[in-house]
């Protein structure tokens, strides 16, 4: 039986649990590590952990045993059902006070109900978002915890210690809020990546079909855009992957199948933005976009059929475009995440979580896959105003916006006129152009539906909350 000396045990040798435990262990925390397949702690313990500050535990038992008190247990397993079967294990082990720790990619309503569950049984429960792959694991992730509050100051060394720092030392890591929140945010996160890399995917597509760029040159623009107020994670892997060439000198990119997987949580953003009724048109769409590819033998068939439309033909001023794109990429981005933030906001509301959102825009700043430069300019709008209705409405972001929106404008009219799809960019302009629109047509939308159902109607020249029916057909 093993001494209790480790700060942590993880639970989950796979890439993101290894790359964690390392990354701890180079902090100064003693690890235990432990996995349902022992074979593979043993292989770990002799290999990349040789020598290092690292416990191999044979079991649930000798991994209880080997943790200091209070016990805290990372789950970096897959989400779903081996969790809920880890917490059934660990329960009869722990002491209360002891926490479990769910780091994987568990939906938010599957936190909620743990979090409840596990306190039920005198325990705390985590649910913890972690981002950046497997880079980030080893180096410096972006950590988003929620869930029993009282675990956050022991937990809170290790995770801000193993977190990415921004430039002033700030760790990529804060407390979220209650019950499922860390996973609501980190869930949010991934449905802003699935936006921005699609919002990219649009631009690249305009670049090569219609302004007849080559890989070289787009590698140019991305390279100098990654320069200036675009600076991201996303934009610097464009330019990257760009500029790889196979041995024939021959971009990559350009043998690649035209067809993207996903592995659902942009999926769930999309569908909780439904419940929620917000509109997040922006990441839903670049959910539908990964599905369209996904029909490739239908594409195939269809672009033999469907034949009319638009042969891409450009004849203007390049740079000028380049320049429209740039401010069309850049105006999606801060449209995409005034709609993510709208959509937090709503879930707090509901959820009753008190989420601050400056921390969130900070805990985004380093470490995960969506990190640029300009969530620090998110960061100092909900810093000033925490109350922030909307993102658009920050006096430095609608200005940015106001700026730019012709920018955006012209990406989709080139887009439209040519035959490109560019749904992320559109949705994004809709967006605004909603957002901004004093009188939509919904009240001819209310006739119509008190015409067909009698749901009746308010009037612009009536008291709001009374309500008005019309006998439109004049049948009684
Ligand atoms: P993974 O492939 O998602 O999961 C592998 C781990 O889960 C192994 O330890 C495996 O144990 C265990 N496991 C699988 N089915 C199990 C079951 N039925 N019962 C018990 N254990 C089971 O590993 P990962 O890629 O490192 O990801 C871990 C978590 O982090 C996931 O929730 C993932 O979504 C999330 N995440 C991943 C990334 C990434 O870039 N990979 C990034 C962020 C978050 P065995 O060895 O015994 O099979």
């Amino acid at each position: 039986m093993s001494k209790a000396i480790s700060d942590i045990g993880i639970i989950g040798i796979a890439v993101m649990g290894e790359n964690l435990i390392l990354n701890m262990e180079s902090k100064g925390f003693h690890v235990t590590a432990y996995n349902r397949t022992v074979d593979k702690v043993e292989n770990f313990i002799n290999g990349r952990a040789k020598g290092k500050n690292i416990y191999g535990a044979k079991s649930i038992e000798d991994l209880i045993a080997s943790l200091k008190a209070p016990r805290k247990v990372m789950l970096m397993v897959k989400a779903g059902k081996p969790v809920d079967d880890f917490i059934e294990l660990l329960i009869p082990h722990l002491s209360p006070g002891d926490i479990i720790i769910d780091g994987g990619n568990s939906h938010f309503p599957d936190t909620e109900r743990r979090v409840k569950y596990v306190e039920s049984k005198g325990l705390h429960f985590i649910g913890s978002g972690v981002s950046g792959g497997e880079e980030g694991a080893l180096l410096g992730p972006s950590i988003m915890p929620g869930g029993s509050k009282a675990a956050w100051p022991a937990v809170k060394p290790i995770f801000q210690g193993i977190a990415a720092k921004v430039s002033d030392g700030s760790p990529c890591c804060d407390w979220v809020g209650d019950g499922g929140a860390g996973h609501f945010v980190k869930m949010v996160h991934n449905g802003i990546e699935y936006g921005d890399m699609q919002l990219i995917n649009e631009v690249y597509h305009i670049m090569k079909d219609v302004l007849g760029m080559s890989t070289d040159e787009m590698h140019d623009v991305f390279k100098e855009w990654n320069e200036g107020e675009l600076d991201s994670y996303l934009v610097e892997i464009t330019r990257d992957i760009l500029a790889y060439k196979e041995e024939d000198g021959s971009p990559i990119v350009e043998k690649i199948l035209d067809t993207a997987g996903q592995k659902g949580t942009g999926k769930w953003t999309g569908t909780v933005a439904l419940e929620l009724g917000i509109p997040l048109t922006l990441i839903t769409e670049s959910v539908f976009s990964r599905c369209l590819s996904a029909l490739k033998d239908e594409r195939v068939a269809a672009s033999k059929v469907l034949t009319a439309g638009p042969k891409p033909s450009f004849n203007g001023d390049r740079q000028e475009y380049i320049n429209y794109l740039r401010d069309a990429l850049y105006a999606a981005k801060v449209i995409s995440y005034a709609q993510g933030y709208q959509m937090m906001k709503a879930a707090a509301k509901e959820y009753g979580w008190e989420l601050s959102y400056g921390n969130i825009a900070l805990m985004w700043r380093g470490g995960c896959i969506i990190r640029s430069r300009f969530l620090s300019n998110i960061k100092e709008a909900f810093d000033h105003n925490p109350d922030l209705a909307n993102l658009l409405l920050d006096p430095y972001f609608a200005e940015k916006i106001q700026a730019c929106q012709n920018g955006l404008r012209q990406a989709v009219a080139l887009a439209t006129i040519n035959g490109i799809p560019a749904p992320c960019l559109s949705a994004g302009l809709n967006y605004y152009d909603g957002y901004r629109c004093e009188r939509l047509p919904a009240n001819l939308l209310q006739a119509q539906r008190d015409y067909f159902g009698a749901h009746t109607y308010e009037r612009i020249d009536k008291p709001r909350g009374e309500f008005f029916h019309t006998n439109w057909t004049g049948r009684g």
